[in-house]
């Protein structure tokens, strides 16, 4: 143990330097220098192997997500975005039978700090050993890591929110570095050559993978069952999933580069796989180097994915003060991890508001909305229910309640019986405005669109139904500049402002 933690000191120090030195070809990840406790894994595998015989366990391995916002603490990576990013890595960790999930009490970290939310290495190196917790991946996500999409540094993983979407594969390749895993292009990281030459057959005195074998367990990543690969930049694949450019080996043999590992640089479409020789050496590593992270043997209780949500109000459009929200549900069983979400439109796109809650106190969770709603609209609102095991949301669509916001102090008997929205507002000049209108009777009336100098421009009469109604507003011939529109019944009038843009 003690000559493996020194020479993980001294490798630390080796890595620094190197991704200190280079900067990155493309920018996509920043991850450089190989782990020495692959020199270990070398000398050491076929003992390894023997050892431990046929070899079907699952591993499980916690993680604690470190979301870091600017000083003000704003621009957090979403925690619905973070579970779905875990969610998917997990999919493509099945085939090692390694699995992640949240340490249990500290699933979430979160850091306001400008200087780590956009980082550069000297940052990026202060935030990881300013919070760096025991026993556990350290993941953070930021706006920028250092120019890349993410890297993998100081026993520390860092992710940049913008390389962090649904399909991205980002996450899976920087925790196979995590784990041990070199880039297939070992060696090439930041090296220019011209492709239609033989390769050299040393870069920087490290030897360059050829196609006839004879040198792949010291070239290259050091695996054999992944083929010579000398991409240094994101590329796109063939048919084949492998390189469209064909490249030439020392000895002038021609290959294709081989797309579908999660290690290299293709594409995310064209990744699909880690070979077994890299699924090996993750788990060795899970074994020795973070055996740490080996706490549990069987996997953690999960959410039914039968059993959702109940909301408890408001629902089934109860009319609500705009200003003064509150959204209560019960929590399924087992449920720990909840963000709520507020959607002007069923489909919740846009969200409007968001909000995350950890292990609250009681069965029966109550969040109060800490911003004013827009007044006179139809809403919807959601609650997406996690555990720090189960970071899956289940296949099944989610309830959804609908609520009405009003102005219930001292309100008119039309602002009571009828919500109408512009949609858009402001609106190009010549393009059409849509007026929502939500009605609980019907109602005949003039809609009627003044200027700022209370002149009539448009006038039409209206005839409502009951219920969700859309009618188009023309405004081709409108200037640019502000306007009310005025909605007027034998019960009273509602006014609107309706902005016209050039
Ligand atoms: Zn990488």
């Amino acid at each position: 143990m003690f000559v493996k933690n020194t020479v993980l000191t001294i490798a630390l120090l080796i890595c620094a330097q190197m991704v200190q030195a280079q900067q990155p070809a493309d920018e996509w990840c920043g991850t450089k220098g190989q782990s020495p406790w692959l020199d270990w894994y070398f000398a050491h595998r076929d003992s390894l192997k023997a050892q431990r015989g046929a070899d079907t366990t699952w591993l499980y391995v916690p993680m604690t997500m470190h979301m870091v916002g600017n000083d003000a603490g704003a621009g957090y990576f979403p925690v619905n975005q973070a579970m779905r990013a875990i969610c998917e890595m997990n999919e493509k960790y099945v085939p090692a039978r390694i699995q992640f999930y949240l340490v249990p009490g500290e699933p979430f970290v979160y850091h306001n700090n400008s200087s780590w939310y956009e980082h550069d290495f000297d940052g990026g190196s202060e935030m990881i050993n300013a919070n760096r917790l025991p026993n556990r991946v350290n993941n953070f996500v930021v706006a920028d890591p250092a120019g890349n999409c993410g890297y993998s540094w100081q026993d520390a993983v860092v992710m940049g929110r913008s390389c962090s979407a649904a399909g991205n594969s980002t996450w899976s390749h920087e925790l196979g570095h995590h784990l041990s895993l070199p880039h297939p292009f070992y060696g090439w990281e930041g090296f220019d050559w011209d492709y239609s030459q033989p390769a050299p057959t040393e870069i920087y005195g490290y030897p360059v993978e050829k196609m006839d074998g004879s040198n792949c367990y010291n070239s290259g990543d050091r695996f054999c069952d992944t083929r010579p690969d000398y991409l240094n930049y994101r590329w796109s694949c063939n048919g084949n999933l492998e390189s469209t450019l064909l490249l030439h080996d020392p000895n002038d043999s021609t290959f294709r580069a081989d797309a579908t590992l999660y290690m290299g640089y293709a594409v995310d479409d064209c990744t699909g796989r880690f070979s077994p020789e890299q699924i090996e050496a993750m788990r060795t590593n899970l074994y020795t180097e973070h055996s740490d992270y080996l706490q549990i043997s069987d996997p953690l209780a999960g959410i039914p994915d039968n059993i959702s949500t109940e909301l408890v109000s408001p629902i089934d459009t109860q009319l609500v003060q705009f200003d003064n929200v509150t959204m209560t549900f019960n929590a399924p069983p087992n449920g720990s991890i909840y963000q709520l979400e507020v959607g002007l439109f069923e489909n919740f796109v846009p969200t409007i508001y968001t909000k995350s809650v950890y292990n609250p106190d009681d069965a029966v969770v109550s969040i109060h909305i800490d911003k004013i709603m827009p007044n006179n609209r139809k809403l919807y609102w959601r609650v997406l229910v996690y555990n720090e095991w189960d970071v899956c949301l289940p296949p099944t669509s989610l309830p959804v309640g609908v609520f009405k916001t009003q102005n219930l102090s001292g309100t008119t008997w039309l602002e009571r019986n009828l919500q109408f929205e512009l949609m858009p507002n402001p609106i190009a000049a010549g393009t059409k405005a849509t007026l929502m209108v939500s009605a609980s009777t019907t109602l005949d009336g003039r809609l009627v669109v003044l200027d700022l100098a209370g002149r009539t421009c448009l006038s039409f009469p209206l005839e409502l139904s009951a219920g969700d109604q859309q009618l188009e507003i023309p405004t081709e011939q409108l200037c640019a500049g502000s306007y009310i529109l005025m909605l007027q019944s034998d019960k009273g009038t509602l006014t609107k402002r309706l902005v016209v843009g050039q």
